[in-house]
């Protein structure tokens, strides 16, 4: 198997994509170009704390964590073969055209030729980027470093939401650097020295909305044009054809990739907490995970990031909504290389009864129904009735699927996922009565025996997923020194819909301890 330096790297991006002229890590503004070229700056001593070999195996990388792999991962070595830059891109942020932001502390090391691909050539490229590899041209006024704890919910979150079946990029590893960085994680003037750390992330691109916004808003049509054309070479080939570039169907083509990702985090609870344009894939992944947060108790309304805590732009159930804005802004970018901006216009405008399908679909299938013998009204009625249930008596929602699978369910049966079930009014009981009434009949009109619609729920619901809590006494005891606690979530999260024996504690509702607690109910952007 072969070790780093014996892998197929292939420089595409840097050799198709106009580059900045310079390659020394000043802070500047990047013009007509979409990269620059600069190498991770070196760390004192790295240590890994997790290799993940089923990532590793995505481009036959032997997994054996030799010196020489750790020091590449840290950011103290480049191979021959990889051509490190940091990508120039540009972002509308909680709503608001910020300009060019760029990979401030992101350096891709290179781009791995692998098999397994779906292009004619049966090739795939998995891009391997590291994540708090120091100063880059995009820094702005920030160190350009990452510390443990926002790297180990990168790495948790990002390889959770791959074995749940949700579109991701994916990560490799996860080191400390051995030198320590200066975060104020609550914005209240007490800063304080926490671990740096530094997280391979791998995927076939980070491309994102904001690469095309940057060359738009700079009215530099030329740079936007070669970059799309790069992306559908590379990866939307069905909409090229010889010179020609189907920009309509391609977008609309991100328009049903986005609308799905999104979906699928409505599905298991995942918030993103920051749907900045420069946040979306323009392949339909969920990147860049910050300040993101998992529903424990139901709620549209719950935000993880204290930064968004006063709008709530991007709260759990605002999701899809702000997709659509992000889309919009896509539209807007490619607008000048088409002749007519209707088709784009349309694409953007048939999103939303599509999601709302989608939205619709996922939540019966949740529930095991096909929603085939019935109208949109009464699932939407059926929903609506079970998201009020779940908000009026505080209910964890990923207990809640999987105790509502089991047969002919009850408040009883259903006890365990309440946060306080005695404070369920003898009203409430009643009104959940009602509905689980409502459900049966509608089940037994599908004609679902209570196995099949177990083995249908089982699929789809969770058990295990990486419940903010979970991941922060994960983070404590690592920071502690305990090496051991990190690889034993993941493992579990490796396959978060069976029932795993001696697991049970991963699958509990959060405790008390946590419900106010940093990291755990609200997260910061300081990372
Ligand atoms: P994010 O909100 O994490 O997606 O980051 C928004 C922008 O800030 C991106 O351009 C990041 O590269 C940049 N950024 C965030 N943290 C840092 C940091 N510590 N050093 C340099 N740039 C950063
Ligand atoms: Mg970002």
């Amino acid at each position: 198997m072969p070790d780093i330096s014996q892998l197929a790297f292939t420089d595409h991006f840097v050799r198709q994509l106009p580059a900045d002229p310079r390659s020394d890590n000043s802070l500047r503004q990047v013009l007509r170009a979409c990269y620059s070229r600069v190498e991770p700056t070196h760390v004192q001593r790295p240590e890994l704390l997790a290799l993940v070999p089923e990532v590793a195996a995505l481009f036959g990388l032997d997994p054996t964590p030799t010196p020489a792999l750790v020091e590449v991962l840290a950011g103290n070595r480049v191979v021959p073969g990889m051509a490190p830059y940091a990508a120039c891109y540009g972002g509308h942020q909680f709503g608001t055209w910020a300009g060019q932001l760029g990979d401030g502390r992101a350096i891709t090391l290179g781009e791995v030729a692998a098999r397994g691909g779906t292009d004619p050539d049966g090739i795939a490229i998995w891009e391997l980027q590291l994540k708090g590899a120091g100063p880059t041209p995009y820094s702005r006024r920030a160190d350009g470093r990452a510390v443990l704890r926002s790297s180990l919910r990168e790495l948790v979150c990002s390889e959770a939401m791959f074995h749940l079946g949700v579109p991701t990029t994916r990560a490799l590893s996860l080191a400390l650097t051995g030198e320590s960085v200066q975060r104020d994680i609550l914005y209240d003037g007490h800063p304080r020295f926490e671990p740096g750390a530094v997280v391979c992330r791998v995927a076939p691109s980070f491309l994102r909305f904001g690469s095309y916004e940057i060359h738009s808003s700079r009215d530099d049509k030329d740079t936007l044009q070669r970059l799309v054309r790069f992306t559908l070479e590379r990866f939307y080939p069905q909409y090229l054809d010889g010179d020609r570039m189907d920009i309509a169907g391609w977008f609309d083509e991100v328009v049903q990739r986005t609308a799905w990702m999104v979906t699928e985090w409505m599905r298991v609870g995942f918030v993103h907490g920051v749907m900045n344009t420069d946040n979306m894939s323009i392949l339909g992944l969920t990147i860049d995970y910050g300040p993101y947060g998992w529903i424990e108790s139901f709620d549209l309304d719950w935000t993880p990031n204290i930064t968004d805590a006063s709008g709530k732009r991007y709260r759990f159930g605002a999701q899809p909504q702000v997709a659509q804005w992000n889309l919009a802004q896509l539209a807007r970018a490619l607008a000048p290389l088409v002749d007519d901006t209707t088709p784009l216009r349309r694409s953007v405008e048939r999103y939303v009864p599509d999601v709302s399908a989608q939205y619709r679909h996922t939540m019966l299938r949740k529930l095991g129904l096909s929603g085939l013998r019935t109208s949109a009204t009464e699932d939407d009625d059926l929903l609506t009735e079970l998201g009020s249930l779940l908000v009026e008596s505080e209910t964890d929602m990923t207990l809640f699927f999987r105790l509502l699978a089991a047969p002919q369910p009850s408040f009883e049966s259903l006890r365990g996922a309440y946060y306080t079930p005695e404070e369920v009014t003898v009203v409430q009981r009643a009104q959940l009565g009602r509905w689980l009434a409502d459900y049966a009949q509608r089940a037994r009109a599908e004609g679902l025996d209570e196995a099949t619609r177990r083995a249908r729920m089982d699929a789809v619901n969770p058990l295990y997923v990486p419940r903010n809590y979970l991941v922060q006494e994960v983070i404590e005891a690592t920071e502690a020194g305990d090496r051991t606690q990190l690889a034993v979530l993941l493992d579990v999260l490796r396959r978060p819909y069976v029932e795993q024996p001696g697991k049970e504690r991963f699958a509990q509702k959060r405790p008390d301890w946590a419900r106010h607690k940093p990291g755990c109910s609200m997260l910061s952007c300081s990372s």
